[in-house]
C-alpha cells in the first residue's frame, strides 16, 4: 500500500525531529515584503572555454584549480556544489567543514543528514536542487570566513547563480545570509521576510544551519516556517 502524502511529510518531519503535532503551526512567513539588495560585488570572472567543455565544466575547473584567497594553501578539496545545475531552488550555506573538505562535497555527516530530511519534508532532495557555499575552501579551525575570503569568493557564487537561475534562494545560516545581503544583521532580523539577492535579485529566504538545529533542535519548528515559505514559492506559477 503506497503511503499518503501526508503520511510521507509527517515521516521526515519526525526524522528532522520536529513532534508532528507542531505542524498547527503552519502559516505562510509573515512580513513578506521583498528587500532588493545586491550580492557582494565582486565581477564574475568568465569561466575558461575552450576544448569542448561546457561552461559549468569550466567553471568547476576554474574553481579547482583557484589560488584567489590564502585557503587555497590549507584545502584537501574545493568544494563546488552538488545537485543539478538547472535547479529552481538554490541552498548555500557558508563554507566546507572537515568532512566536506575532505569529501569534496558539501553537507555531509550529521548535518547532511538534517539537510536531506529537511529537502525530503518539502519533497526535494538534492539530486533535484543546488546546494553550494559561500566559500569553496575550508577556512582552518572552521573559523568565520574572511571578508577578503568572502570577497574573492563571490565571484563564483555569482557565476553559479547566472548559470542555475534559480527561482528561489534559501540561505542558510548567518554567515551566508550576511554575505548575501551584505548586511550584519543578526539571523532573527533577517528570517520570516522575503529578501532578493544575487545577479538576478532573486526571491531569498534566511533560514538556520542545519549544523545549529543539531545543537538547538527546539529552532526545529522555525526551520520548518522557513521551509514552508519556500515550498509554496516554488509551486506558484514561473
Ligand atoms: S575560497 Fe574561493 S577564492 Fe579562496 S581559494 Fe577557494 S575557491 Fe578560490
Amino acid at each position: 500500500m503506497s503511503m499518503t502524502e501526508a503520511a510521507r511529510r509527517v515521516l521526515y518531519l519526525r526524522r528532522m525531529g520536529i513532534d508532528v503535532w507542531q505542524r498547527r503551526s503552519l502559516a505562510p512567513a509573515s512580513g513578506a515584503a521583498a528587500v532588493d539588495t545586491p550580492l557582494p560585488g565582486a565581477e564574475v570572472p568568465p569561466p575558461d572555454e575552450g576544448g569542448g567543455r561546457s561552461d559549468w565544466q569550466a567553471l568547476q575547473d576554474q574553481v579547482r584549480e583557484c589560488r584567489q584567497c590564502t585557503l587555497c594553501e590549507t584545502r584537501r578539496n574545493t568544494v563546488f556544489g552538488v545537485g543539478s545545475p538547472q535547479a529552481d531552488l538554490l541552498l548555500i550555506g557558508e563554507a566546507p567543514g572537515a568532512e566536506e573538505d575532505r569529501r569534496g562535497e558539501p553537507f555531509v555527516g550529521a548535518a547532511g543528514k538534517l539537510l536531506d530530511n529537511m529537502l525530503r519534508a518539502i519533497d526535494l532532495d538534492r539530486t533535484t536542487v543546488f546546494i553550494a557555499n559561500v566559500l569553496k575552501c575550508r577556512p582552518p579551525a572552521n573559523r568565520d570566513p574572511r571578508p577578503e575570503e568572502i570577497q574573492a569568493c563571490s565571484a563564483y557564487l555569482n557565476a553559479q547563480l547566472r548559470h542555475i537561475r534559480p527561482r528561489v534562494i534559501l540561505a542558510l545560516g548567518k554567515v551566508s545570509a550576511q554575505a548575501l545581503l551584505q548586511s550584519s544583521a543578526p539571523l532573527k532580523a533577517m528570517r520570516e521576510r522575503w529578501h532578493a539577492a544575487g545577479p538576478e535579485q532573486t526571491p531569498m529566504m534566511v533560514t538556520y544551519h542545519p549544523a545549529y538545529l543539531l545543537r538547538r533542535p527546539d529552532d526545529k519548528a522555525r526551520a520548518w516556517r522557513d521551509l514552508c515559505a519556500v515550498r509554496d514559492r516554488l509551486r506558484e506559477p514561473a
